[in-house]
């Protein structure tokens, strides 16, 4: 998708457009094949998500990164190292599939690679956002699990919430991690690092990132409370199908599979904590 005569690599997106003329109606404006009002309305949806991450604590800093598909074979995402806060247009990065940049100026993300891991293995997910929410981040240095069955919500948007085992960021490892747990999940956790969430579109990738940091700071406070009262097992098996149903979600997401969670106080090798391997929502066997 490469278009070196109108997209060298630091060339801004001011330049001027591509006029074809269609089959059928007017002519369109194209940009490496990128109709201009479709571009135009994706670049502003991520300006104002980033800015909501920011407004929302979700992020701080130059934290965090958000991507959305331009077409099959590009990606818009956010330039390295731009605050999420005060994001402007020409802090968007066209890639394509390898990673490569096919327009815009700077750097794409460091953490591209675990964008780009999503995108692969999930042709249905359009927009990701990743950032640090500080209360889910904080289960993860304390070693708390949030694969637990306890809000209706989640249950019926999200199934569990899994954290992954710590990789470093920006490598290769962690993006194929994160990749393969995407496969399952719209939503999971970065060991010490922060959440992934994939959706649709931006608004459904945000939704599930608000949903993650709202469900971590109502663990910890029904645990300064007391304690977390999970819902019955085949509650949460009911909502989880209904979510399904009612939502859809990644394929091997089945509430038959509930297995190794052990967020419900169940704890296994394979499930408490960072090594989890959360399959979706909690155990379903009796205590
Ligand atoms: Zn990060």
């Amino acid at each position: 998708m490469h278009c070196a005569q109108h997209c060298g690599p630091d060339r801004a997106t001011s330049e001027a457009p591509v006029h074809i003329t269609r089959r059928h109606g007017p002519p369109t404006s194209l940009v490496c094949g990128v109709r201009r009002p479709h571009e135009r309305n994706l670049r502003q949806q991520i300006l104002k998500f980033a800015h909501l991450c920011h407004e929302r604590g979700l992020l701080v800093a130059k934290d965090g990164n958000l991507s959305v598909r331009l077409t099959d074979q590009l990606i818009l995402c956010t330039q390295a190292g731009c605050h999420k806060g005060l994001l402007t247009e020409d802090e968007l990065v066209i890639i394509d599939l390898k990673g490569n940049k096919v327009r815009g100026i700077g750097t794409p993300t460091s953490e591209m690679a675990l964008h780009l891991a999503c995108y692969e293995r999930r042709p249905d997910v359009e927009a990701i956002v990743h950032a640090h929410p500080p209360m889910c981040i904080a289960h993860t240095v304390a070693g708390v699990s949030m694969a637990q069955c306890v809000l209706p919500e989640v249950l019926l948007t999200l199934g569990s919430i899994p954290t992954l085992h710590y990789e470093r960021t920006g490598t290769n490892t962690l993006a194929e991690q994160v990749g393969e747990a995407i496969d399952k999940h719209d939503a999971v956790m970065m060991d010490r690092h922060g959440a992934v969430c994939v959706g649709k579109d931006l608004l459904t990738a945000f939704c599930n990132l608000e949903t993650m940091e709202h469900t971590a700071k109502v663990l910890l406070a029904a645990r300064q409370l007391g304690a977390v009262q999970e819902l019955p097992a085949d509650e949460a098996h009911a909502l989880r199908t209904m979510g399904l149903e009612r939502y859809g979600g990644p394929p091997s997401m089945m509430p038959s599979h509930c297995t190794n969670c052990s967020g419900c106080g169940r704890p296994s090798q394979a499930g408490l904590g960072p090594k989890a391997d959360f399959t979706v929502a909690r155990l379903s066997t009796p205590r």
